[in-house]
């Protein structure tokens, strides 16, 4: 059998390839029917050209699922349920995994994930009829009741991204102010991070950025939003116990530090790809005590707080999907929106667009 693909060819230059389909060859994987797949803000730094990569691959790394196929070993999930599909490859079983480690699980070469150029092998992505999922068991997460698979399309990447970035600090810090720097760097996470802060209840969260959109999205989500631009000119704000850096760029993340209350944590999402001649103010970070972060998320394990957060609806993220688009037009609209989401699945396009006009 033989199934479509979209493969990102270059900068703004995607293809639907015709690829072999997925077929389970070991007891703990599952395949699975991808329903919606979003955009991570990754993708599009990747998708301008703004990253290293020269590979060509199958993209969308962040998707929700229907189980098609289970293998004889897996049995948190069976074939018609729909799910959250980490997109990091981990197994659940080696030490890394079971220190909640998951983006460094030993059984697979690093950086192994779904629909980005992480290393050689390619793991499949997202808009394709079919993904096969290793390690099942571990991998995949019912969709609650209720919940809808195209608001959690993000839940694979960037809303456990969003989570980690204030979480660790309002379990130190109960009740915290929070500031996030929000941009096009990591758009979606910093609005997560908001959603994440307001559910676990902390103070004052201020949303800094420039974007009418993600503005807006910030001040339905509960943060009070500020329009301000971020520069080398601009003066520390607060100071915060917790602070987020998701424009990612260095003197955002320069503010940031600087705005952090002593003893607060201070996290960058991102990736900064390139030589850079950053100063970060260590002397000051050293006798505030920050904890300063710069790190990728552990997506299976965050997972595992974050999916029984959404069943109880206590985290909200609806709001933050901007634009619900078919997948036929992701060639087209795969650069546009905040935060668009593809739906393959045609009755789930149609439930959707009933509800929502
Ligand atoms: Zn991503
Ligand atoms: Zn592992």
């Amino acid at each position: 059998m033989h199934m479509h693909q979209l493969t990102f060819i270059g900068p703004r230059e995607f293809e639907w390839r015709e690829v072999p389909a997925p077929k389970i060859s070991d007891a703990r994987q599952a395949l699975v029917r991808p329903l919606a797949v979003s955009r991570c803000d990754l993708d599009l730094a990747i998708f301008r050209g703004n990253t290293p990569t020269q590979q060509q691959f199958a993209i969308g790394h962040e998707f929700t699922a229907e189980v098609v196929e289970i293998g004889d070993a897996v049995s948190t999930v069976k074939p018609g349920d729909r799910v959250v599909v980490s997109f990091q490859i981990s197994c659940g079983e080696c030490r890394m995994c079971k220190m909640g480690l998951t983006r460094s699980c030993e059984s697979v070469p690093r950086l192994s994930t779904f629909g980005l150029p992480g290393n050689e092998i390619e793991y499949g992505g997202g808009f394709s009829e079919r993904v096969l999922v290793p390690y099942a068991d571990h991998m995949l997460f019912p969709i609650p009741n209720g919940a809808s698979p195209i608001a959690l399309a993000p839940a694979s990447d960037n809303l456990p991204d969003g989570f980690r970035l204030v979480a660790p600090g309002l379990a130190r810090w109960p009740g915290a102010d929070v500031l996030v720097l929000g941009g096009s760097g990591a758009g979606s996470c910093g609005l997560y991070a908001v959603a994440t802060a307001k559910a676990l209840g902390a103070g004052k969260v201020d949303y800094v950025d420039t974007k009418p959109d993600r503005l807006a999205i910030a001040e339905r989500l509960g943060a009070n939003v500020i329009e301000q631009r971020i520069d080398e000119q601009t003066a520390p704000l607060g100071p915060y116990l917790i602070t987020v850096d998701a424009q990612i760029k260095e003197a955002s993340f320069y503010v940031a530090m600087m705005s952090t209350a002593p003893e607060g944590f201070c996290t960058t999402v991102g990736g900064y790809f390139g030589p850079t001649d950053m100063r970060p103010p260590w002397m000051g970070n050293y006798f505030n005590c920050i904890t300063v972060r710069n790190e990728m998320v552990n997506a299976a394990h965050e997972l595992k707080t974050v999916m029984p957060l959404i069943g109880k609806e206590v985290l909200k993220v609806t709001d933050v999907v901007s634009d619900v688009f078919p997948a036929l037009e992701a060639q087209e609209r795969l650069l546009d929106s905040v935060k668009p989401v593809f739906v393959l699945d045609d009755a789930l396009l149609a439930q959707h667009r009933e509800g929502s006009s």
